[in-house]
């Protein structure tokens, strides 16, 4: 594959040049000290294949033991285990001239029944430039059923770029924390507090952080070691104090820190203003939370009618504003937390239905006086306005198509509805006519089928005969 020529000379004084310093050296044998089991025969003899310990425990299989020995904690595994495997992508910052470049290399071990066996393979490099992120992949990757497969005993024949049709475009990382702070002297992330940021995180998007490391919150998020708030560092903007920053006063922040809180848990903290991390993580979910403490006390609220309404937060929000349409005392705890969530909304909506319903008969009676005037009839068919909400809903069921939902712009004058009907049973829902600024918009019989020829000339008749004559607009 063609790699630009910048990059290749690039990509070739990398090979020229880069090691695995003794600080990546180091990081990776604290990685394999984690790829290891401990293998449970009979007589509950355990053996722990890091340090070759011999121990007895009743641990059970697939559980996990610290080892009396190195004091690692490992997986139990049965001594009938014949193959077991550990991945891990580990990554190195490292730099070539002022270009910086992240290594990653994946850790495999495997355990072949008798010992555990650690191969480290380098199989991308990621050259990072103004934000912007290159991957380059060696002969050693390849593509199983989409996924990126790392093969680890073939040699390093060169770099290619990275084949977007893969899968293996979030690559994500253990990074190594030891280098960063040297590497980063005399650049503009001098200051950031990466290295501390990166000591804290296990597995991360590292070209991800390594951008919002300019924002100057990054640096002040580590320092006040609310780790878990950097993900989502550019969702501040800036502000004078804490109050400003984080929209709390200052003292919450001992309760932040201790439970190290994300962007979401904040969010909630704000509108909640209470130290409990077990309401604010049940709050977390709920997508309504703002709105919903514009009328409830968000504790409250939780207890009585979210936590067994789950899926019901949107309809609890309606629920109050439709309570505040109604004029109900929304000081009183009973309007304010249901008891049946579901039942109550559909009242007050069955409720704000009539009432609606109620105010557009009140103007369809008032547009008839003139709408009348356009009724036309000859010796087959009749044609009529829509007296009421009721008769479009009537409309709409038997001839099964949409009109009922009309309503509402008939009733406000913004288009006319007329039922064509034999003259000889006019109660009897036949062709439904929609009529704007003095023309035939629409003419739909049962299923939204058209008229026959008969009603269509029957229509043009009327439109002829009264509607062009008409002075009222309808
Ligand atoms: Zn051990």
């Amino acid at each position: 594959m063609y790699v630009k020529k910048k990059y290749r000379r690039l990509l070739d004084l990398t090979n020229q040049q880069f090691i695995i310093p003794n600080s990546f050296q180091k990081f990776i044998e604290e990685k394999e000290k984690l790829h290891n089991l401990v293998i449970k025969s009979k007589n509950n003899q355990c053996w722990c294949t890091y340090c070759s310990n011999e121990f007895t425990s009743k641990i059970r299989v697939n559980n996990v033991v610290k080892c009396p020995n190195c004091k690692q904690k490992l997986l139990v595994k049965s001594d009938r285990l014949t193959k077991y495997s550990f991945k891990d992508n580990l990554q190195l910052l490292d730099k070539i001239e002022y270009t910086f470049v992240l290594r990653t290399f994946e850790l495999y071990s495997s355990y072949d029944g008798s010992k555990m066996k650690h191969s480290i393979t380098e199989f991308m490099r990621t050259f990072i430039e103004d934000g912007e992120a290159n991957d380059f992949v060696s002969n050693n990757v390849s593509n199983h059923m989409g996924y990126m497969y790392v093969q680890h005993y073939s040699n390093n024949k060169g770099w290619h770029g990275r084949n977007h049709r893969w899968a293996y475009r979030d690559v994500t990382g253990m990074v190594s924390p030891y280098n960063i702070k040297s590497l980063l002297k005399n650049t503009d992330l001098k200051y950031s507090q990466l290295d501390k940021f990166i000591a804290k995180t296990d597995y991360i998007d590292f070209i991800y952080y390594f951008n919002l490391a300019h924002y100057p919150i990054f640096e002040m998020l580590v320092k006040m070691k609310l780790y878990n708030l950097i993900r989502d560092a550019s969702k501040f903007y800036g502000g004078k104090n804490f109050q400003e920053i984080f929209g709390l006063p200052k003292t919450y922040y001992p309760f932040m820190k201790k439970h190290n809180i994300n962007y979401e848990q904040l969010k909630v903290l704000r509108l909640l203003k209470k130290e409990d991390i077990r309401l604010i993580n049940k709050l977390v979910g709920f997508h309504n939370l703002e709105e919903l403490s514009r009328y409830v006390d968000l504790e409250t609220a939780y207890y009585k009618v979210l936590r067994k309404n789950k899926y019901h937060e949107h309809e609890y929000l309606d629920y109050l504003e439709m309570a505040v349409m109604l004029g109900y005392d929304i000081k009183d705890k009973k309007i304010l937390y249901p008891i049946n969530l579901m039942e109550e909304h559909d009242k007050l909506t069955n409720l704000i239905q009539e009432i609606e319903d109620e105010a557009n008969d009140r103007l369809i009676k008032e547009r008839l006086k003139e709408l009348n005037k356009i009724s036309y009839q000859d010796k087959n068919y009749v044609l009529f306005p829509a007296n009421s909400v009721a008769s479009l809903f009537y409309e709409s069921k038997i001839l099964n198509h949409c009109v009922k939902t009309y309503a509402k712009r008939y009733s406000l004058g913004k288009t006319t509805i007329l039922f064509l009907r034999d003259k000889a049973d006019r109660e009897k829902p036949l062709v439904t006519v929609e009529v704007k600024d003095n023309k035939i918009i629409q003419a739909r019989a049962k299923n939204n089928a058209n008229p026959s020829d008969e009603q269509w000339k029957f229509l043009e008749k009327w439109k002829k005969k009264v509607l062009d004559k008409q002075l009222l607009s309808v």
